[in-house]
């Protein structure tokens, strides 16, 4: 079911308990040369392609630091994530501003910055860029439906192929350099057909825009790149090497730009967490985790996702179990009729690709830290295993 293991960071059973000996639970473990390994397999499938990671997915200065060595650019929504890019040395023209919808002080740092590249996708942000940032370089961002994705960003985004050509004539009228189109088909969209449905409506845009005397020559084909989830199968390089057909097939002479976030650093990250307290309720046992839904597990909320939870004990007993966090909010329940071994007050449980949508929407609800991040690579020669 699972996806070829050797692309999944996962640390090893018998590292758990001396790591959370060592440096306490919860606790989130990062390799970045897992990050390494999903860069470079996404260049080695998809090799044409300009890689800007989006950093909302999870903005660790480790993992910024590794994709700037490997010569990534970046994919920004705000004023902080542009100047914490701009602080760590990113030059402005490896970001693109890809929020459709900016900010005034979105625009101030980009003017700090030199970021240029931006996405736009209505009338009104054509004339807040003509007042407020008359030298960006803009990309049309299509609506793509796609029901199949796990978290659909064109419910929110996005111009229909409709407005698409009236809003490139108009964007270049205001005196706004027209450089391209770019779409999502959505996040965790785990099949290349999305992909080729985009790309043959881009495909139509480039063309008729052409023929109304806008010559574009950037295609961004955005994020939505998909990791192996718990229930789920999924062929990766499989599906990589189909986009990358089609890209060739509709786009062999355009500028392709990709904006991959889930992707880069999903499996990247590992939690462990322990269980702090055991009950019953109506003769089913619940479990309190010392992370919850304000912590890592804010992923289930925000995210859709469902995270798989892997205790490696030793029975063959199974018992259907909620699975809840520490705070005192009745809200804070991650997973309800969770199939599982009877777990005890003590266990560690190991959460595998928990890198994307986690840590970077936590917070501090109730007074809860936040789990310190660890490097693999500095503490796995720290501890005896
Ligand atoms: C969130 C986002 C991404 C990243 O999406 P993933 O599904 O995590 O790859 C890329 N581009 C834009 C504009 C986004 O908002």
């Amino acid at each position: 079911m699972r996806m070829e293991v050797k692309h999944i960071f996962q640390i090893s059973q018998r590292a758990m308990k001396p790591l959370v000996q060592k440096y306490g639970s919860p606790l989130l473990i990062l390799s970045t040369e897992g990050i390494r390994r999903n860069y470079l397999l996404l260049k080695q499938y998809l090799p044409r392609v300009r890689v800007f990671y989006a950093i909302k997915a999870n903005p660790d200065l480790r993992i910024l630091q590794t994709l700037q060595e490997l010569g990534s650019s970046f994919d920004v929504a705000s004023a902080g994530e542009i100047e914490l890019l701009h602080s760590l040395g990113v030059p402005g023209e490896k970001m693109i501003y890809a929020n459709p919808v900016k900010t005034k002080a979105g625009l101030v740092a980009c003017g700090n910055c030199q970021v240029t590249k931006m996405t736009f996708d209505s009338a009104s942000e054509i004339a807040k860029l003509q007042e407020l940032y008359p030298q960006a370089q803009v990309l049309l961002r299509l609506r793509i439906q796609n029901t199949q994705a796990l978290v659909d960003l064109n419910k929110k985004f996005g111009a229909s192929r409709e407005q698409a050509l009236e809003l490139l004539q108009q964007a270049q009228a205001a005196g706004l350099q027209v450089v391209g189109l770019s779409f999502h088909v959505g996040s965790q969209t785990i099949s290349a057909a999305p992909y080729k449905v985009a790309l043959e409506i881009a495909k139509e845009i480039f063309t008729q825009a052409e023929a109304l005397g806008i010559k574009l020559r950037v295609l961004d084909i955005g994020g939505g790149f998909p990791i192996a989830a718990r229930n789920t199968s999924l062929e990766l390089e499989k599906m990589l090497s189909q986009v990358n057909t089609y890209v060739e097939q509709f786009f062999p002479d355009t500028e392709i730009w990709c904006e991959p976030g889930r992707y880069i650093c999903g499996t990247a990250v590992n939690l462990l967490t322990s269980v702090i307290g055991v009950t019953a309720r109506d003769g089913q046992p619940w479990y309190f985790l010392d992370e919850g839904l304000y912590g890592t597990f804010s992923g289930v909320i925000f995210d859709n996702w469902d995270f798989e939870l892997l205790s490696f004990k030793n029975s063959t007993a199974r018992v259907k179990a909620t699975f809840a966090g520490p705070s005192c909010d009745s809200l804070d329940i991650m997973f309800r009729q969770r199939e599982t071994v009877p777990l005890e007050r003590g266990d560690v449980l190991l959460v595998p690709s928990c890198g994307a949508y986690t840590s970077a929407s936590a917070t501090n609800f109730n007074g809860f830290s936040k789990a310190p991040v660890l490097l693999w690579e500095e503490v796995s020669s720290q501890i005896e295993i």
